[in-house]
């Protein structure tokens, strides 16, 4: 039932020039479930040709049938979710559910950007001298490459894709070689669609050897990259030295305050619910929990309980709500965390060790008492545990809560109109979500500041990523 991986270039699916693979496993058995196309220069230059090609074509492609061709995609898309779900859980982990929900949100971005094609206006410039049209012009950067990691395998494509085509640029997609099929699946929606050959590639093998190719060719006019805060770093250094656009999308290490006057057993709710998704391998999951010492026992025994509850298992089953972590590194990472707090003084609550010893499961887990010097407390957790300390004044908190070089999401508690105002305000952060979990929707903002990265991937604002803006001044004769 799960699909082998090939490369899509020039709107044809094909083998890798060598014939090398890359084994897929199955993070919850660990078994070899598949095998994706490993990409050599070879065909990364293929790849490049039909990108300077597409885009020749596709921009010449009316804004209007760029947004019928692509409403097509998302609606084909949303008619495979059956199909889709069950690859993602298969080569990701997560339960079938979130894979159903990553396949239709996915639709809904591409309905999004579709409609954002529509919507690339430029504006006419008042001048100063009668006769003159001063006209400011939208028009797409051009050959974009995309990179793209395992943790959501069609969301982190779907943002960058459909963004892409909207503004009229052609893209090369280097997608996770961990999750390959499903984020091919979706590339074949657009190809089904009727998107011209060339204006979608996706290539996989070494991202390093690939971003380092595609990066400083000429042909490549934009980088996306979502992933670590030192991947970034290095990429958009890289893009730099070669003058090019870029949009990035790193980590973080979200703060969740809950204050004095909180509803305390709804942020024990959300916070747990969402704590968990996707095993916390999610950027915007909330990873210091920072609770006022009038409900600091009630949030950790809530907290703790929910966390327990949590039915861990392969997520094909029906009752799982957790799945495995997606990878055998995270495992470590996971193990060498707790390891580090607990050498540290930390108290385990609850979980803190693998699940059984075949998959990558993790116990939900939860910890106190985590000295601010503990790994945990200033590096991005990216897993499922959840560190839970008190305060007593506002300043602190803020202080703590902008302590680190992140600024991706943050979460506040309160029923103070004024406190959510203020700490609104204060959060160095690129999203703020108070008093429920409201981010990521395809029509508001999507990024972060500081460590973070740069550019927004949702609302209005990410479209223009793709666009340069060209001025025209004209003396009418
Ligand atoms: P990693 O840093 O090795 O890789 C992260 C992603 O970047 C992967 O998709 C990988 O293929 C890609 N990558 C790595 N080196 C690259 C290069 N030189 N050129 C192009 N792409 C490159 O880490 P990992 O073990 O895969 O993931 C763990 C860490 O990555 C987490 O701690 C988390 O911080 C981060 N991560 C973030 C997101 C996100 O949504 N922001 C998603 C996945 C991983």
């Amino acid at each position: 039932m799960y699909p082998n991986t090939d490369l899509l270039i020039d709107g044809a699916w094909s083998k890798a020039a060598g014939g090398k693979t890359i084994p897929v496993l199955n993070p919850a058995t660990e078994e070899v479930i598949g095998q994706v196309a490993h990409a050599e220069k070879a065909d990364l230059d293929r790849a490049l040709a039909a990108a300077d090609k597409g885009f020749k074509q596709w921009r010449k492609v009316s804004p209007f049938d760029r947004y019928k061709i692509m409403r097509k995609a998302a609606d084909i898309l949303r008619s495979r979710v059956d199909v889709i779900g069950p690859i993602m859980t298969a080569e990701q982990g997560k339960p079938l559910i979130e894979a159903k929900g990553e396949t239709l949100a996915g639709a809904d971005i591409i309905d999004w950007f579709a409609e954002e094609a529509r919507r690339a206006y430029g504006r006419v410039v008042p001048a100063r001298a009668e006769g003159v049209y001063q006209l400011v012009v939208k028009e797409p950067v051009g050959p974009v490459a995309a990179f793209t990691p395992w943790n959501f395998p069609i969301n982190q494509v779907v943002r960058k894709t459909s963004a892409a085509l909207a503004a009229g640029c052609s893209i090369i997609v280097k997608g996770p070689e961990e999750t390959p099929a499903s984020c091919a699946a979706l590339l074949q929606a657009f190809v089904d669609a009727g998107v011209p050959a060339g204006v979608i590639n996706l290539v996989y093998g070494v991202p390093s050897e690939i971003s380092e190719y595609l990066i400083p060719h000429p042909i490549i006019k934009k980088v996306t990259f979502t992933g670590s805060t030192p991947v970034g770093k290095h990429l958009a250094m890289l893009a730099g030295q070669h003058m090019k656009r870029v949009t990035m999308e790193l980590g973080g290490h979200a703060p969740a305050i809950v204050f004095e006057d909180a509803d305390v057993e709804s942020a024990i709710k959300l916070l747990s619910a969402n704590k968990f998704r996707n095993a916390g391998q999610v950027c915007v999951s909330p990873t210091r929990f920072l609770v006022h010492e009038k409900h600091y026992a009630r949030f950790v025994d809530g907290f703790t309980e929910a966390a327990k509850a949590v039915k861990v298992g392969d997520g094909l089953d029906p009752e799982t709500r957790m799945g495995p972590l997606a990878n055998d590194r995270r495992l470590q990472a996971m193990d060498a965390f707790v390891g580090d707090a607990v050498a540290k003084g930390a108290k385990v609550r609850t979980g803190g060790k693998r699940q059984g010893n075949k998959g990558y499961f993790y116990e939900p887990t939860v910890l106190t008492d985590v000295p601010m010097s503990a790994r945990i407390m200033n590096e991005e957790p990216f897993g499922p545990l959840a560190p839970i300390a008190s305060f007593r004044d506002f300043d602190a908190v803020v202080e703590e809560a902008n302590r680190l070089p992140w600024g991706l999401a943050a979460y506040a508690y309160t029923k103070s109109a004024k406190t959510a105002a203020a700490i609104g305000a204060a959060f160095e952060s690129g999203m703020v979500s108070i008093n429920h979990h409201g981010l990521a929707l395809p029509e508001v903002p999507f990024g972060g500041v500081k460590d973070s990265g740069y550019g927004s991937e949702g609302g209005s604002e990410a479209i223009e990523a793709y666009l340069n803006t060209k001025f025209i001044t004209q003396l009418g004769v």
